[in-house]
């Protein structure tokens, strides 16, 4: 049994094909569960879905502007499936199918259809995408042999792979517990955006209208634009999103429509949903206890990176990664910092823990594995101070990354004490070891 997506199915078959268009009379609204939408109203749902049921083979209740719509859903075309087993014989067998009768009336709060354009940048359902020789005016391409395509292994950035550009973006603040704000940001209003940065003698990059920048909007939710999210994936939301930037391309397209368009691309509906809710995680100083528990070794990498006007494509701020990981790990295969907050960071982590005490597990079964252990409750010895309070091991990090301004700095937390490095054209290059994190800022001339 399959449900339609705002409503409820009972039927018999497998399949709802697509509805057909208008409301018939068999399409009944219920004049008794308004405004209940489940529980309560679901004794009559069932109800009227079973007095239906004894004239068509299904029946489906549609939630629908505050109202349940009833559906008969009677037999559709029937489907032939015919499929080649392992033992190179033909299976066939026929599927019933069930299709809506009618369509229950089109939600009041529907807006128009957001339209789109055929993306130009790809050749949808292929690897196909346009050559960067149609920018560079290069006539040699060695890249498409002058076919202006070329194949990629990336989603294409115009369409997200959709192969559609659409013209309007649907845009949902939300707390995700109640709150929520929606917008339609349409590309057909006249905002030129305003210069901000750029490379010298460049195209400048431009900065739209405050409505189009959601990092304003995180103080009305009580939330720092670090903990903006895309709800679908729960990656940061991008800069250029969160500051309503645009960049040039070298194109003429006016500067809302580029946003517009990236906002929109690869999302169905061309809907953007964007969380905003503060993570809520354990301290740092929980995954450094972690660690030693577990016999793993905790790397946690950040960077303070300064606003430089003449590099418009670095992101100011601050960027954590925190990782556990096995004894001996190479430091090159440990994360660069890239979540915009420490609690995202250790999110990450702790989500990511399973995989982590798996790495660990020595390939050599002659190698005992680490048993677990339970730290001291008076010392810390990843942090080699007492470890009610002394040092919060985040602002010690802030204090080592503020004195390696734009560099990547990793403290290696292990089970004989800490390791700080930096990341160096060649490499992690190792700064100093210590017995703990206070040492190592102490022998770094910076106070703990
Ligand atoms: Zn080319
Ligand atoms: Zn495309």
């Amino acid at each position: 049994m399959r449900g339609h997506a705002d409503g409820r199915a009972v039927s018999r078959a497998d399949d709802l094909w697509r509805p057909r268009s208008g409301c018939g009379p068999w399409c009944l609204p219920d004049p008794t569960a308004a405004g209940t939408g489940t529980g309560a109203g679901s004794v009559p749902v069932a109800r009227r879905l079973g007095r239906l049921l004894r004239r068509v083979g299904g029946a489906q209740a549609v939630w629908r502007d505050g109202r349940w719509w009833y559906v008969p859903l009677p037999d559709g075309p029937p489907v032939d499936e015919i499929r080649a087993t392992d033992t190179g014989q033909v299976s066939w067998w026929r599927r019933g199918t069930l299709v809506r009768a009618t369509e229950p009336p089109a939600p009041s709060w529907q807006g128009q259809p957001i339209g789109y354009a055929t993306c130009p940048d790809c050749v949808p359902g292929t690897r196909l995408r346009r050559c960067r020789c149609l920018l560079d005016g290069d006539q040699d391409c060695r890249h498409c042999s002058g076919a202006a395509l070329e194949p990629s292994e990336f989603v294409c950035t115009s369409c997200g792979d959709s192969g559609r550009v659409p013209e309007a973006v649907t845009v949902t603040l939300t707390d995700l517990d109640g709150f929520a704000i929606h917008e339609l940001w349409r590309a057909d209003h006249d905002d030129p955006g305003v210069p901000v940065a750029g490379w010298p003698g460049g195209a400048p990059v431009l900065r739209l209208d405050r409505r189009y920048r959601l990092a304003e909007r995180a103080a009305t939710l009580g939330v720092r634009p670090a903990d903006l999210v895309d709800a679908d994936g729960g990656l940061p939301l991008h800069r250029d999103l969160r500051e309503g930037l645009v960049f040039p391309d070298g194109t003429t397209v006016p500067a809302l429509v580029r946003f517009v368009r990236k906002a929109a691309a690869g999302r169905p509906g061309a809907r953007l949903i964007v969380a905003a809710v503060r993570p809520v995680t354990p301290p740092l100083a929980a995954v450094l206890r972690l660690g030693a528990g577990l016999g793993l070794d905790v790397a946690v990498t950040v960077t303070d990176q300064r606003p430089d006007p003449d590099q418009p494509l670095r992101e100011a701020g601050r960027w954590w990664s925190v990782e556990l990981v096995a004894p001996g790990t190479p430091d090159e295969r440990i994360s660069p910092p890239g979540l915009p907050s420490v609690e995202a960071a250790v999110g990450f982590c702790l989500r990511m823990l399973d995989g982590a005490v798996h790495a660990a597990v020595p390939a050599d079964v002659q190698v005992p594995l680490v048993v677990p252990q339970m730290p001291r409750p008076d010392a810390d010895p990843w942090i080699g101070v007492p470890s009610r309070g002394v040092v919060d091991p985040t602002v010690a990090l802030l204090r080592l990354a503020r004195h390696y301004p734009d560099r990547f700095v990793r403290v290696r937390f292990q089970a004989d004490g800490c390791v700080v490095g930096l990341f160096e054209r060649a490499g992690w290059v190792p700064v100093v070891r210590a017995a703990g994190l206070a040492a190592a800022l102490g022998a770094l001339g910076l106070r703990p």
